[in-house]
């Protein structure tokens, strides 16, 4: 066993995060074959499931194409898994692309003009599209024409080129960053929630069986409960355990192979690595508790300002550990607890 030798890291190298939502580029191919095909394998957010099952079936019934689908929440709670799944309960082919790809009205323009009757186009971070870009989604929402300038100042024209119908799926991590014209143009809005333990111990077990991992139950709810709740954290901690398991335990995932290959990835039971502990001893230690604001704590703790926002802080406020208030951001009792710190109390002598 040599796990006690590993170095500890600094908080300011570029370590690789292994809790990271957001995914990176080796780990594509491995994702595709773990998600789920079809409605019914998706686990958890039935609140989508159930209304998005029947307005398929109805629009199926109906043989319409499916009104436009806005998904938005945090990275790795399956917005692009369940934009494959429309698709394939449609029975459309599905054309991918995400806001910041889109550079020119030419590029939106040929992709929609090669969109055959009830495909779909799911466009990834759809608050990042242009402007202009957006201002031509919105006819081809609404009326599927694309409406081309021709020409400028007086002379210029509109040329109204028809479309096939279509199903746009949106995805995006920032719902207040959309404009309020596009977000009237999606039929369903949907809220991907983090996921339930037992769901995550779920996803844990069916990745492990696809990735032909031989994992008890103990096992998989302890991987899946250092998750962060994310599908996407879980199934990159069990191929973590995994490797830890083939080279330390012959193979064998037990939960004690688990419980010490998530002690080296320095992730705790709480399912927080070093930076989320930063965070909060930092609110903690420097700043009496709080309230801080973002800026100052970000640079306290050499971190970006979006690392914090996007990747710990939404974890951090669904555990209750943190709390966002106007003055910036404050350490709960709860925090206190979870790092076995005691709160100062002020002591005026009465
Ligand atoms: P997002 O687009 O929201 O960033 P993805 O759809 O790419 O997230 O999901 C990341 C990974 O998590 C997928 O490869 C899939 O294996 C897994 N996943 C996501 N949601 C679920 C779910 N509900 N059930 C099972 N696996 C899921």
């Amino acid at each position: 066993m040599h796990t006690e030798n590993i170095e500890p890291e600094s908080l300011t190298e570029e370590t690789e995060r292994i809790i990271d939502p957001e995914t990176n580029p080796e780990e594509e191919t491995i994702e595709t074959t773990l998600r789920p095909q079809r409605l019914i394998e998706f686990v958890g957010q039935n609140h989508i499931k159930i209304p998005l099952s029947i307005s398929i079936e109805a629009a199926a019934k109906r043989q319409e194409t499916l009104e436009h689908v806005l998904l938005y929440g945090n990275p790795g709670l399956g917005k692009t898994t369940l934009a494959h799944i429309i698709a394939r309960e449609m029975g459309g082919m599905i054309k991918v692309t995400a806001g910041p790809a889109l550079e020119r009205v030419g590029d939106l323009a040929a992709i929609l003009s090669n969109l055959k009757a009830g495909d779909i186009l799911f466009i990834d971070e759809i608050h990042r599209l242009n402007k202009t870009i957006e201002e031509v989604l919105y006819s081809a929402m609404e009326d599927f024409a694309l409406d081309i300038i021709l020409g400028k100042g007086p002379a210029a024209r509109t040329l109204r080129l028809p479309l096939e119908k279509f199903t746009l799926i949106g995805a995006t991590t920032k719902l207040n960053l959309l404009s309020a014209p596009l977000r009237d143009r999606f039929g369903h809005v949907f809220h991907l929630n983090f996921y339930e333990p037992e769901e995550m111990t779920t996803i844990v077990e069916r990745s492990a069986e696809l990735l032909a991992i031989s994992v008890n139950h103990e096992a998989a709810t302890l991987i899946a409960e250092r998750a962060r709740r994310t599908p996407r954290v879980a199934n990159r901690l069990l191929k973590r355990a995994r490797d830890y398991a083939d080279i330390k335990h012959h193979g064998i995932l037990s939960p004690e192979s688990a419980s010490e290959a998530l002690t080296m990835l320095r992730i705790d039971s709480h399912g927080l690595d070093e930076i989320d502990r930063a965070i909060l001893s930092s609110i903690i230690d420097m700043f009496q508790g709080g309230p801080v604001g973002l800026g100052t704590l970000a640079a306290a703790i050499a971190e970006e300002v979006e690392t914090i926002e996007q990747i710990y802080e939404p974890y951090l406020l669904q555990l209750g550990l943190l709390e966002r208030t106007p003055r910036g951001r404050k350490a709960t009792q709860l925090a206190y607890e979870h790092l076995g710190k005691k709160k100062k109390t002020l002591n005026l002598g009465l």
